[in-house]
This record gives structure tokens, sequence and C-alpha cells, in this order.
């Protein structure tokens, strides 16, 4: 039901004539006759609610079709049941079913019919027929010329405003992943190594039928001060940061949450100068989040609080220098993708937040080895990430479970 408020929704916006053709991905191979785990297009999933590889679906407001794979015994008993033709109307509440191999020749009156027509090829370009090339995107291009219009734009701004259902999915991933930070905090020792913590959070995430929603971060001592860190295969070392960056994937919906804490369950003082900076920034970011704020305001905030916190501790010599030790941004949106879609700007401008964005808050230092700084400073790497949903009346922090305080980390690794 959902699915259809949302393309009668779409349909509303882009007006009586058009017509809007969603496709989803393709199985990806990974070697010989192995795929890579299948994932939904987002936008096709959060339309249909359908989450087999290579559909297509058409709408517009007298019709719904879909275009998916028929049944085939030999390919079910080796590859999984497909829903088929004949069970898609009721269960897909569309009005039509099709074998996806007559997409051109079932739709091609509808979509011709009609003076706009609303399509953007999925994630990995969507359909391909058996001889591998892609030809949806091309074909349906030169199919349509002038009257072919970019769905992205209009489906964006919807996906960026979450309906209740889909904030009751954000905060089911965002609990879930706060007791997998929570479980990495407790079971982390020296002499661990970091992809000993990493099967932390494929256990607890595996447990609840979820999955990582991108690859985990987790990063000891210096390999913090590498954004993208994924190796996750060295020693943890007693005096180190361990800088986690992981969250997972349930009902379609991502988390994303960072914590850093110590190895040995102590901050160092030099540590913890450095983490306060970082949680204060994050907090006062947080605080700015409300209906109507600029979007850029967390950003703004945490570059000057970060600045002036690294220039009292003579880490800074200016604040030209600020991007040597934060070179990211300070948030994204998040939802059914962990960088979710939607604009920050509108125009040349900063949007405003609005009731329904969900946004993640991530400041972070990152203090790598050099003889201008006191060396006690380096090899420190801190980011602190929370993901935050605008309400009526401010946010609310949808990771708060994971907690981040020095001192409730300090007492939670005391008694392990
Ligand atoms: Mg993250
Ligand atoms: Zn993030």
């Amino acid at each position: 039901m959902i699915h259809k408020k949302r393309r009668e929704e779409l349909l509303s916006i882009l007006g009586d004539d058009a017509v809007i053709i969603v496709s989803t991905n393709s199985e990806q191979k990974r070697n010989s006759d192995v795929n890579y785990p299948f994932r939904p297009d987002s936008s096709f999933w959060y339309l249909t609610g359908f989450i087999e590889p290579d559909a297509i679906a058409v709408f517009s407001k007298n019709n719904y079709s879909i275009f998916l794979r028929p049944k085939d015994q030999t390919k079910e008993i080796w590859n999984g049941l497909r829903l088929g033709i004949d069970l898609a109307p009721e269960t897909l509440l569309v009005d039509q079913a099709y074998d996806i191999d007559s997409f051109f020749d079932e739709s091609s009156s509808q979509i011709n019919e009609s003076s706009s027509v609303y399509f953007d090829a999925p994630t990995d370009g969507g359909w391909k027929d058996n001889s591998s090339t892609n030809k949806l995107n091309p074909a349906i291009t030169a199919l349509l010329g002038e009257k072919l219009k970019p769905l992205n734009p209009y489906i964006s701004e919807m996906r960026l405003i979450k309906d209740t259902s889909e904030i009751k999915n954000m905060q089911v991933a965002a609990d879930l992943a706060s007791k997998a930070h929570i479980q990495a905090m407790v079971k982390t020792h020296p002499g661990l190594y970091e992809y000993n913590i990493a099967a932390e959070f494929d256990s607890v995430f595996r447990n609840e039928n979820s999955q990582h929603s991108y690859p985990p971060i987790v990063a000891g001592g210096e390999n913090a001060c590498i954004l993208h860190y994924t190796e996750n295969n060295k020693l943890l070392n007693d005096g180190d940061l361990l800088l986690i960056d992981a969250g997972c994937e349930i009902l379609g919906y991502a988390s994303d949450i960072t914590r850093t804490f110590p190895v040995n369950g102590r901050f160092s003082p030099p540590q913890k100068e450095i983490y306060e900076i970082v949680l204060d920034a994050q907090k006062q970011a947080i605080a700015s989040i409300m209906p109507g704020e600029d979007v850029n305001k967390p950003h703004e905030i945490v570059c000057e609080i970060i600045t002036r916190g690294l220039m009292k501790l003579g880490i800074m010599e200016d604040v030209s220098n600020l991007r040597e030790f934060y070179m990211h941004g300070t948030g994204h949106w998040l939802g059914l993708d962990v960088h979710d879609v939607g604009t920050k700007e509108s125009g040349n401008l900063f949007r405003e937040f609005q009731v329904g964005m969900v946004t993640t808050v991530e400041p972070g230092i990152y203090i790598r080895k050099d003889d201008k700084i006191d060396p006690k400073y380096w090899n420190i790497g801190i980011r602190i990430e929370d993901d935050v949903l605008v309400t009526i009346d401010g946010n609310h922090v949808l990771s708060a479970a994971a907690i981040k305080n020095i001192d409730d980390i300090e007492l939670l690794m005391s008694h392990r």
C-alpha cells in the first residue's frame, strides 16, 4: 500500500500526462557462475516493493505494469524461486505483468502516447539482454528523444523526506548498529586484530537478518587517519584508539555510525583533549539541527569549534590549516542508501532542514605524524558520527543508544 501511495504522490507532482519508467538492477558477476549478493535499485524498491533482479515498472495515472523474469523451473532449482508473471498482479498490485523480454513490444504504445516520459537508469545500468550489453538505457533514449525527462530530481526530493514507515525502519537500523558498537567496546582488548572486532559487527547484524550498509572501517591507531581504511587486518595496540565506522542495512534502510574509543579502555590525556573537541563540535552541530535552519549550519559550527580547539592546543597555526586535520564534510543524507539521494542546495543557496529529513553528523580530527606538531598528538584519528532525524521541535538522534561520552565509555570498558 505504501508503494502505491508513493507512486500516486509522484504522479501528482509530474502531472496527468506523465509516464514513469523505473528499472531495478541486474545481478553482478563475481567470478565464473558466482554472483555478488543482489541489492535492488533503491528508487525501484521505494516505488514498487519488488526485490527481484531484472524488472521494469511502467506507471501512469491509469495504468501500472511490471515487466519481470518469468517462472523457469530449471533456473529456479539452481538459483531460487521467482514471483513470476501469474502471481505478480495480486502480489504487487499491478494492472498487468509481462515477461521482461517483451518490454519494448508491450510498453511502446503507453510510452508513445505520452508527451512526457520520466526515466533514469538504475545504479548499475539496469536490465541487460542475453548478449549482456545493456540495452535499456540507450534504447529508451533512442525511442523517446526529446520526450524523455530525468526522473531522479523528483524521486530524490521525495526520498529525502522520510515517511512514518521509513522512520520506523531507520530507528531499527540505528538501534541495531548502536548495539554492535557497544558490543565492540566490550570485546576490544590489546592483542586482538581489527578483523576480530569487525567480526562482532558481522555477528550482530547477521543474527538479525541484516547486513552491513557499507564496508566497515575498523581502524586502530594511525589507520584511523586513512579516511576510507577497510583493510581491517592490523593488530590492536595498547595505548591506541580504535575508530569504527560501521552501520547496517535492515528492511532496506541504512544506519551509519562512527565511534572512537581506547583499545585498553582508558583515554590518555592527549587523546582526551582531541576527543573532547570533536565531541563538543558534534553535540553543538546536532543542537543546531531544526526545521528552517540552514543545512550547512552543522558544518559551520564544526569548523569553528575544531579550529578554535586545535589552535588552543597549538596544533593548528591558523584558520587556513583546518583541512589538514578535518578534510571531509560534516554530514550526508541517510535513507535507503547510506549516502542517500537529495541535494543540499536549492539554486545557489543551501536549503533548510525540513521535518522528516535524516542526516549524519560526523566531525573528525585526524593528526598524522608531522614534525611541526607535538609527538604526543601523532596518529590520533577521531570521528564521532550519529544519525539525526529532523522533527517538528528540533531533532531526534536515532543512534543515541551508542554511548559517546568519555566517562560512559570508560565505565563500560572497565567492566569487561
Ligand atoms: Mg560513516
Ligand atoms: Zn557517514
